[in-house]
């Protein structure tokens, strides 16, 4: 298992910066996802880290290797893409097999890693069924297989689950999860699904418009957003654009133009974040950062629409001018009705200070 490391890579088309200024590392069997809307650049890395394009700047090491312009058969990478790519008129095994039959295996060798990374992906009985005969899940499993059965240092997953149904792609999603921390091999994860991002990996880069938003575990990238972008694309959020009151000790009061009074601790500004009386500010508060009846930050509104999700109760409730969304872990049904009053306050250690 090899660690990637990538140094300063910009990578252009044209006129076009797909790429900008990437330094990220990579350890060793990390599960590492990169995570964007669409056009951010997650693939154009991808591929950068495969050998399919070079960068236009910048180094890219596995280990201590510098493999920026090495070709992609000499890097013991295993690729898994969207479409599967696989041979529809021949066997699983046969598929399976395809790296080792480049790589000059003996035949009784190829047979034992065939018959063994079969095993793993749970389709041992397959092996002489055709692609075409196999289930969407089913051939998905068979690419997995054949880019793990070289024995990757580094396995590299562009979508692989895009072509799945919803149920199938969770029950998948836990599969590869499964068979990559049996192997421990260091993976790469593309994805603009931001529920299977946080679900499968060690850590996780957001990007946009090819620059890194943020890199941290999915607990940091979800409880403490650096900057509005991510605050917004993971998860839902009340987002809201704030006044600096004033800093005392280590508590920040905010306002608005409609009056509304919030606290928060300055232990929730984002990394590196500084302000001072009067500064602009935007504030982050998670739909279930809020409580039921009154405390801290009290917020005190009419509930304007209810949705009952089952698990939850969703309130979006207006105060003073400002709609926020406050879930509410159900225990049973809504109380409360549209036009009715509501009560609810927000802890203040629930409340993120964001700067961009
Ligand atoms: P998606 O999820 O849609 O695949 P992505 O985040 O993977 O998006 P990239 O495919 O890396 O994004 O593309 C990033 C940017 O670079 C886009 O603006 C895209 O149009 C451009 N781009 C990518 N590949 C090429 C290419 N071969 N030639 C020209 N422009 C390209």
């Amino acid at each position: 298992m090899k660690a990637v490391h990538i140094n300063d890579v910009s990578k252009k088309f044209g006129d076009v910066v797909s790429v900008k200024d990437l330094e990220l590392d990579i350890k060793s069997g990390e599960f590492f996802t990169f995570l964007g809307p669409s056009g951010c650049g997650k693939t154009t890395t991808l591929r950068m880290i495969a050998g399919f394009y070079y960068p236009s700047k910048g180094k890219i090491y596995f280990d201590n290797q510098d493999v920026t312009t090495l070709q992609p058969n000499k890097r013991n990478i295993g690729m898994v893409f969207q479409n599967y790519a696989l041979f529809p008129h021949m066997t699983v095994n046969e598929n399976i097999a395809f790296g080792l039959e480049i790589r000059k295996y003996d035949k009784k060798t190829i047979k034992e890693k065939v018959d063994r990374i079969r095993e793993l992906v749970h389709l041992g009985p397959y092996g002489t069924r055709k692609i075409n005969e196999l289930s969407g899940g089913q051939q998905q499993r068979v690419a997995l297989a054949r880019a793990l059965v070289i024995e990757p240092d580094i396995l590299l997953l562009d979508e692989p689950l895009s072509n799945l149904d919803a149920k199938l792609r969770e029950e998948t999603r836990i599969e590869i999860k499964r068979i990559q921390s049996e192997l421990g091999v260091t993976t790469i994860y593309v994805t603009h699904d931001q529920t299977e991002a946080m679900a499968m990996s060690d850590r996780i880069m957001v990007m946009e418009h090819g620059v890194v938003k943020q890199i941290g575990t999915p607990q940091e990238i979800y409880h403490r957003p650096n900057n509005r972008f991510v605050a917004t694309f993971i998860g839902e959020t009340n987002l809201l654009t704030m006044k600096v009151q004033s800093i005392e000790d280590n508590i920040i009061t905010v306002t608005n133009d409609n009056g509304l009074v919030l606290q928060g601790l300055t232990e929730n500004l984002a990394p590196g974040l500084q302000v001072s009386n009067g500064d602009e500010i935007f504030i982050s508060i998670r739909p279930e950062a809020f409580e039921s009846g009154p405390g801290e930050n009290t917020v005190t509104g009419i509930v304007e629409l209810i949705e009952f999700t089952g698990v939850s109760v969703n309130y979006f409730i207006k105060w003073n001018d400002t709609t926020l969304k406050a879930m509410i872990i159900s225990r049973g049904t809504a109380i409360l009705q549209a036009g009715d009053m509501i009560e609810l306050h927000i802890p203040k250690q629930n409340i993120y200070f964001l700067g961009e």
